[in-house]
């Protein structure tokens, strides 16, 4: 016999904090909900480790254990890694701030202060606050197994936890290079990045060769950001990507050349159309040089890959229905079992601006999509289909851009290209689909968020690219 709850929230990230915050809002009762977390971070002793250990002494003290802390003391007990530093299970946070301000050289970013949901200006909700809101966590346990027709789930501890409504927000996976037939990323000093344990490891490995050679694998966000972080930390880095320019999914050749451009004025060197072929490695199995599929060879001090991620989705299969790498969901973000919800990247939902479906590896997305499942659960009669905007945003060294809506159709460039405030807008039958700006303020974000959900006729491309951002701002 396990525990049971109304809702259950599978993985603690960026989503389920969001969807915290809402069902508090709403009025959750204590004991109602429970989030179910694998990940942990990685350090010898952090503020939260801290925190936890007073919390556990206090309560013992006092014979007055709140529900929480037993919760987590009888479900992650601190491990100890290979690395002999211990793993600190983490409360949701706010992961993009895992390749921007974590990694920078001087005051970074570290927990508790970017937890959820200080991300969309709203509370930070620390262990404390979950505690005060009768929200359970078991943190640092994995689920292994789900039964969506019992009912259950069941933790790499054994326990089987039942639910009335279940929550998947299991995020995604970084994609491995193993995976694509490359040996040896074993190797210490070769990094991933997708949470806070992948950051502080890639900080050590970063500080264990100050001003060494770094080969970024990836020209996607996750390689973008990292490169401009590790020059800010006065490394010399390589980018090695299949494709003809950077961030392939979404820039124009245009919109690249510029980031290649200013990232070439900070030294980031950049090879492109060719991929990893292999390692070479020291006698302690460290990673020394890079080898090419074009037979060049980069000596190196430590690599990081970021070559694409793959949605958490193993544990339904052959249960839910999948459609896009996802789960698919309805507009209420409602599986097809109707008593499981998805959202965040694990979820493939109805974008109703696009008119079909789409799966979204987006913070933004996961926020909303989370709020909204919510809202659907607690209150049903009152909550519509799911009308999004999708939008992505990135931010390395003082540069800063937004998009909106989708990339495709035919692109208008317009703005200065040689200065700092530019962007493009992509017309797809006669209509505004998407919106991209680099060096905007608040206002004109907005405005281009705006101009992009009103989807506008756009009869005359020339004048389009004429009115640039005025576009955008008159609307
Ligand atoms: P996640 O935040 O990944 O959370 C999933 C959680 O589920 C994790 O805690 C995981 O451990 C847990 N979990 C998975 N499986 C299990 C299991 N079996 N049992 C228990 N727990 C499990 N997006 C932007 O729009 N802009 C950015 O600038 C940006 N920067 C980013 C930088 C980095 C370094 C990364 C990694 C991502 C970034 N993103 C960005 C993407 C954004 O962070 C994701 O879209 C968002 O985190 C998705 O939220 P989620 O809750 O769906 O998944």
């Amino acid at each position: 016999m396990g525990r049971a709850y109304v809702y259950v929230i599978l993985g603690g990230g960026v989503a389920a904090g969001y969807a915290a915050l809402e069902f508090s809002r709403r009025g959750v009762g204590h004991g109602e909900l429970c989030i179910i977390s694998e990940e942990s971070s990685v350090s010898l002793f952090t503020p939260i480790t801290i925190y936890y250990l007073v919390e556990r002494l206090g309560s013992l003290a006092c014979g007055c254990m709140r529900r929480v802390i037993p919760t987590y003391l009888a479900s992650t007990p601190l491990r100890k890694s290979r690395n002999t530093t211990t793993e600190n299970p983490v409360v949701p946070y706010e992961r993009p701030a895992l390749s921007k301000g974590f990694l920078l050289p001087e005051a970074p970013t570290r927990l508790p202060s970017f937890h959820t949901c200080v991300g969309a200006n709203e509370e930070r909700l620390t262990l404390k606050w979950y505690n005060e809101h009768g929200i359970e966590l078991v943190l640092g346990t994995r689920v292994k197994s789900v039964d969506v027709r019992r009912k259950t789930l069941l933790t790499s501890l054994g326990e089987t936890i039942s639910y009335k409504y279940l929550i998947i927000a299991t995020g995604a996976r970084a994609l491995k290079l193993e995976e694509f037939g490359v040996s040896g990323p074993e190797a210490e000093n070769v990094c991933y990045l997708r949470n806070v344990a992948d950051a502080t490891r890639l900080v050590e490995v970063m500080q264990s060769c100050p001003g060494g050679n770094a080969v970024i694998i990836g020209g996607g966000y996750i390689g973008m950001e990292c490169a401009a972080s590790m020059v800010i930390n006065k490394m010399n880095v390589t980018m090695v990507y299949p494709e003809a320019h950077c961030m392939a999914r979404l820039f124009t050749r245009k919109i690249a050349n510029y980031y290649e451009d200013y990232y070439k004025s900070k030294g980031v060197k950049f090879i492109k159309g060719t991929v990893l072929s292999s390692f070479e490695k020291d006698s302690d199995g460290k990673v020394t040089s890079v080898v090419l599929r074009d037979g060049t060879k980069l000596l190196t001090d430590m690599v990081v890959v970021g070559i694409g991620i793959r949605p958490n989705t193993s544990l339904i299969e052959g249960q839910l229905t999948l459609e896009k790498g996802g789960i698919k969901v309805n507009g209420l973000m409602q599986s097809s079992n109707s008593s499981v919800y998805a959202v965040g990247d694990v979820a493939t939902f109805p974008v109703k601006l696009f008119g079909e479906t789409r799966r979204l590896e987006h913070v933004d997305s996961a926020r909303k999509s989370a709020k909204h499942a919510v809202a659907s659960l607690m209150a049903p009669n009152k909550t519509w289909d799911f009308d999004y905007l999708p939008f992505f945003y990135s931010r390395v060294f003082t540069l800063s851009w937004q998009f909106y809506g989708d990339n495709v159709g035919e692109v208008v460039h317009y703005g200065d290209f040689l200065g700092s405030t530019f962007g493009a807008y992509w017309v797809k039958n006669c209509y505004l689909v998407g919106s991209f700006l680099e060096g905007g303020t608040k206002e004109e974000y907005e405005a281009i968020a705006k101009a992009t959900r009103l989807k506008p006729r756009i009869e005359d491309l020339a004048e389009l690219e004429r009115q640039g951002l005025d576009f955008a701002v008159s609307i």
